[in-house]
């Protein structure tokens, strides 16, 4: 029996968890895969306030390691479900039944896929969405990034450095990510701008061999590529609450600033709930206000 579990060890969860553990409650963090969340992916984080420059891996093991040092305990399960009858709720893994007096959802987003039909099979086989953990097997190679956004600019500007050449291919004729990225991308080289573009087949045999790219003009393009970096945005991770939670037309968690979702007692923190701005710091700042709110809760 915890007074607050939370789901999902990002630095949404994890900030929660700390709150949570300095009001002196009995918390579990439950993740399904890693900790640190998306942002373990990020290579360089250059906007957390006091850090110019820290990496994603270095900044989530801070936060884990303060989470834990605060007494949070911390388990690797996935959490498929939530059931709740009265106060008391019940977190439900595929091993295990956590009771908790308040739940934080803080299970952040998913890759988005391109949606091609060989797309699954040539994960590890030239196509990837995490420059950053893959970037390194494509040295002196040609590879494409897809994407407007600021992960598809800085996963370009940071494969710049390690391939041979880098393809960015947007569907606009302008990107959405910062301006000073933009800037940083055309002094590079060895980076062609594929604009006005989609990414419409994979060919492949044993591996990625080239991409067919069509113009929105209509104009076909072959591009030899070794690896295709997706970067094209996130999917929220609500689907486990879908019939408890009420989530918006696109999937996320609906929750004002309070992190308050439709159920007594559950609240939501970080980038699955809807909100303008989908930041690090807006994340740590979720998992803050969830914290206090579920204090606030066990307490009554
Ligand atoms: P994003 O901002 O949602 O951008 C997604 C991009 O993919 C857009 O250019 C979008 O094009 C394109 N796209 C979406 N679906 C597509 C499809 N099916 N085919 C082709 N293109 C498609 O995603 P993100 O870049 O991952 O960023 C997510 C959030 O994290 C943002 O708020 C971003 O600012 C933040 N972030 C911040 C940093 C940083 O501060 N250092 C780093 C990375 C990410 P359209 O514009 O045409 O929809």
């Amino acid at each position: 029996m915890y007074e607050i579990v939370i789901i999902g060890a990002g630095p949404a969860g994890l900030t929660a968890a700390i709150y949570a553990r300095r009001a002196a409650k009995k918390v579990l963090v439950l993740e399904a895969k890693v900790y640190g969340g998306q942002i373990v992916n990020t290579l360089d984080i250059e906007n957390y306030p006091a850090e110019e420059h820290i990496s994603g891996y270095d900044f989530a093991t801070k936060l884990y390691n303060q989470a834990k040092n605060l007494g949070t305990e911390i388990v690797f399960e996935k959490v498929v479900g939530i059931e709740t009858d009265s106060k008391q709720k019940k977190v439900i893994t595929a091993n295990n039944i956590y009771e908790a007096g308040s739940v934080i959802i803080a299970t952040g987003s998913e890759n988005r896929k391109l949606g091609l039909p060989n797309e699954d099979q040539l994960v590890g086989k030239g196509v990837s969405y995490c420059a950053t953990c893959d970037g390194a097997f494509y040295k002196n190679k040609k590879v494409a990034v897809v994407g407007g956004g600021n992960t598809a600019l800085e996963d370009a500007l940071y494969l710049a450095d390690i391939a041979e050449r880098v393809y960015l291919i947007h569907r606009r004729d302008k990107f959405s990510g910062e301006d000073s990225t933009v800037n940083r991308l055309k002094g590079k080289k060895n980076i062609r701008f594929v604009l006005n573009s989609n990414v419409t087949k994979l060919n492949a045999k044993d591996k990625l061999e080239n991409i067919e790219v069509v113009n929105t003009d209509g104009g076909v393009q072959t591009i030899e590529v070794d690896g295709l970096f997706v970067a094209i945005g996130r999917i929220p991770e609500n689907k486990a609450f879908a019939n408890l939670i009420k989530l918006d037309d696109v999937g996320y968690i609906e929750a004002g600033e309070k992190c308050h979702t439709n159920v007594d007692g559950i609240f939501v923190a970080g980038d699955n709930r809807t909100k303008d701005v989908r930041q690090l710091v807006t994340a740590v700042s979720d998992g803050a206000v969830a914290a206090i709110e579920a204090v606030k809760y066990v307490n009554n």
